[in-house]
């Protein structure tokens, strides 16, 4: 590094931490605006945790595919769907192995790629960003059995896979949106679906808690048995795999997915907080699934007063929720205005997933104070919110959160879908946004192990420690 004799005179007047803290933010400062620099930076600089992505979707497509090639699947060539079985009555179906053999493998793994994530975007996509989006996660759900349904060890390839990538990009913690519980539901009668609904539509709130309650109590039994069954699955596989060391740990959430009836939903997240209760790898609890699904929006309220109730009954479980995952043209104005507050407020989430519709909130001054004041961290996820919302730039609250002081973490959500990683999250960080210092960032950094769900003390002291001793590494390599 190569300084002037003022600003090193001016340096040497400071104490010893903030001189060290002034060169490593003016290094910052002079390769900001080269994404290369920027680049090699960050992908050195130990980033602790990625608190915010979800299995399926941070697996690279690349990897489904070759499960399903090696497997010699069906694929459609015309609609590039990939299957065990063909559909009957088609000639449109071919296998892998015929592919090959005609030499138009290559050709269809291109294709196949483009249409299981965003490479190379719009090409030869047929649905906008948000749809091609989520549609991708249909296209390899069959390929995915590989990595799936069935048996919790089919899971194995993609955990390491998880596991390979964050220690290659210095991540040491990551925190997993993984699987639902895979639990037969318990069968209740489809009237409460009604009920629900029309307290819902009245916002009776207390006469909500007391149904949930007799929901709960015709499903506790059958439940319980089966998510200390499947924490007990998961517990083994993660053992077996050795996917933790010294220098990473990995931990679980489970989740429920928003856009089915409110019984179902509720019944998910009740073998939810049961799994997280059963077992100390199943750190929390979260909601996924476009938020601005008919059936999402209709029933976001109502899912809030399901997190409160379980709140109640398991007061140890933590939840994240994606909310504010929205933004101003995607649905009616006044949708905009509520949905982050109602996550904090009513369902009392710890953390909030994008909360990207802020300025649209009813209040975002207030709503931030609260945020900072009950420790509420937001997690930002960069490349997500400009592919799926088309939100990037002065457009994103990330500036707001960090005014008000919000604690903040820096997650991918989809990085295979999305073909990107964690580095490029902190690249897109320092470049859009100037005013983040080095020493922020670093303060970002060690965030994502602070509002990590970790319970166990003595793991999260370990991981601080170890994330400190690699930032003194890391910082003598830049300031040599
Ligand atoms: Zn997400």
């Amino acid at each position: 590094m190569r300084y002037g004799l003022s600003f090193l005179l001016c340096i040497l007047l400071l104490p010893l931490v903030a001189q060290h803290d002034s060169l490593l933010n003016a290094y910052l400062a002079s390769i900001r605006d080269n994404p290369a620099e920027l680049t090699a930076f960050f992908q050195q600089m130990p980033k602790g945790g990625d608190l915010h992505h979800h299995y399926s979707g941070s697996i690279y497509a690349e990897s489904y595919l070759q499960a399903a090639i090696d497997s010699n699947f069906w694929v459609n060539m015309v609609t590039l769907e990939v299957s065990t079985t063909p559909a009957p009555k088609t000639s449109d179906w071919e296998r892998f192995s015929t592919l090959e053999k005609q030499g138009l493998l290559d050709l269809y793994r291109e294709k196949i790629l483009r249409s299981w994530s965003v490479k190379d975007y719009p090409f030869q996509a047929d649905l906008p960003p948000d749809q091609h989006f989520f549609a991708t996660f249909g296209r390899f759900s069959e390929a995915k059995s590989d990595f799936g349904p069935g048996s919790l060890s089919s899971f194995a390839a993609g955990l390491l896979e998880l596991k390979h990538r964050a220690v290659l990009e210095n991540v040491q913690y990551i925190e997993t949106m993984f699987t639902g519980v895979r639990c037969p539901e318990a069968v209740l009668p489809n009237r409460y679906n009604g009920i629900l609904e029309n307290l819902q539509q009245q916002k009776k709130s207390d006469a909500l808690q007391d149904t949930l309650a007799i929901l709960y109590n015709k499903i506790d039994v059958s439940s319980n048995a089966c998510a200390a069954a499947y924490a007990g699955l998961l517990e083994s596989l993660h053992d077996s795999l050795q996917i933790d060391d010294d220098h990473f740990t990995l931990r679980y959430q489970t989740f429920a997915v928003r856009t089915v009836p409110p019984v179902q939903v509720f019944t998910r997240l009740v073998a939810c907080f049961m799994a997280a209760e059963a077992s100390p790898l199943i750190v929390g609890v979260n909601i996924v699934a476009p938020e601005n699904d008919p059936v999402s929006m209709r029933d976001y309220w109502l899912h809030m007063e399901m997190f409160r109730f379980l709140h109640h009954l398991f007061p140890n479980v933590k939840y994240a929720m994606h909310a504010g995952e929205l933004t101003l043209g995607m649905v009616p104005p006044e949708e905009l205005s509520w949905h982050i507050s109602e996550a904090v407020f009513r369902a009392g989430a710890r953390r909030i997933g994008h909360g990207v519709d802020l300025a649209y909130e009813t209040n975002p001054y207030a709503l931030l104070d609260s945020m900072r004041q009950r420790g509420v961290a937001i997690e930002i996820n960069l490349s997500s919110n400009e592919f799926i919302l088309g939100v990037k730039d002065g457009r994103h609250p990330i500036s707001l959160y960090r005014r008000f002081d919000v604690p903040m973490v820096i997650s991918t959500d989809d990085a295979g879908v999305l073909r990107s990683n964690l580095t490029e999250q902190y690249v897109l960080l320092a470049t859009r946004y100037p005013e983040f210092s080095y020493t922020e960032i670093r303060e970002l950094v060690f965030n994502s192990v602070h509002y990590s769900f970790v319970e166990d003390n003595a793991l999260k002291a370990s991981l601080l420690a170890r994330l400190e001793a690699q930032f003194g590494a890391f910082e003598e390599r830049v300031l040599r």
